[in-house]
């Protein structure tokens, strides 16, 4: 048994009709309707993409604690 690969499932994402544009956003993450592509400002399609589950929403990592550095004056 290989419980390393990550289980993918599939995901409904809005991306980019634009192909050089690679932008894509999770449909969940949309509020209201497809807000188009913030980069180029194309239009988006609704599409699917298989993602690794989202384990919970992970906040973001809590930053080491940072180390003082002895400045030397
Ligand atoms: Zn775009």
């Amino acid at each position: 048994m290989d419980d390393t690969t990550p289980k993918v499932s599939p995901v409904p994402i809005l991306r980019c009709r634009n192909r050089e544009c690679k932008t894509w956003i999770r449909e969940e993450m949309v509020s209201g309707d497809s807000p188009g592509c913030p980069l180029c400002k194309g239009e988006m399609i609704r599409s699917i993409k298989h993602l690794p589950k989202l384990v919970n929403k992970v906040k973001a990592p809590q930053k080491a604690e940072v180390q003082a550095e002895p400045v030397q004056v």
